[in-house]
């Protein structure tokens, strides 16, 4: 999922966070995008935690997501079919790999702006659930809960879980309006982005206006 224009300030703190964790030779995968047929194929469940492939696919997950300038990506974005996201939000010190993760259940309805990094360029309103259950495991093999979480982080559960069942955020648009190409100049990293955002309109700070 891609990173709220608004909300872009983590940037380089989440490199660096990303890098002191992560200290093995990491690579960024060459991102599949839609109409890639890969996007439509459910990811397999995770079964073999000790397999040194898993790891490294964590780390270049992250790795990735960091490049594409995401606040999440799922593995079968990158083309491997396995059961396996990375989130991380603005403001989080460090990326969540989540293995196997599953949305138990989901409550109430609100209307988002969504981006994915699969479809650059482009953003929906599109509906997503007010509250998310959802539990995965780390990468050794402990369990991680999601209670009745909200916004954003809601947000990028649902939006990386349907990646790993080959759902799209296009597959939830309502009406064709709702698809909009963005306005040039606002897809460059860094700071022209910040100062293309400030000139341009404000909004809320937080407010998830792109993902
Ligand atoms: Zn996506």
């Amino acid at each position: 999922m891609r990173r709220p224009r608004v909300a872009n300030l983590q940037a380089n703190g989440r490199a660096t966070a990303a890098r002191r964790r992560y200290t093995g030779r990491m690579a960024v995968l060459p991102m599949h995008y839609i109409p890639d047929p890969s996007l439509r194929e459910k990811a397999k469940k995770v079964r073999d935690l000790n397999d040194p492939a898993l790891r490294r696919l964590a780390e270049d997950l992250i790795e990735s997501m960091e490049y594409y300038s995401g606040v999440g990506l799922a593995a079968n974005q990158v083309g491997v079919p396995k059961r396996v996201c990375v989130i991380q939000l603005p403001g989080d010190e460090e990326p969540t790999v989540l293995v196997n993760l599953v949305v138990t259940r989901r409550e109430g309805e609100r209307e988002v702006t969504e981006g994915c990094l699969s479809l650059p360029g482009w953003e929906a309103r599109i509906l997503r659930a007010e509250k998310i259950w959802a539990r995965a495991i780390d990468l050794d093999g402990n369990p991680v809960r999601y209670k009745g979480v909200t916004d954003l982080l809601a947000q990028a559960l649902e939006h990386e879980s349907n990646h790993l069942d080959g759902v799209l955020f296009l597959d939830l648009i309502r009406s064709k309006e709702d698809l909009y190409e963005i306005t040039s100049g606002t897809e460059e990293d860094g700071e022209d982005e910040e100062a293309a955002d400030e000139a341009r309109e404000p909004v809320a700070a937080g407010a998830p206006r792109a993902l």
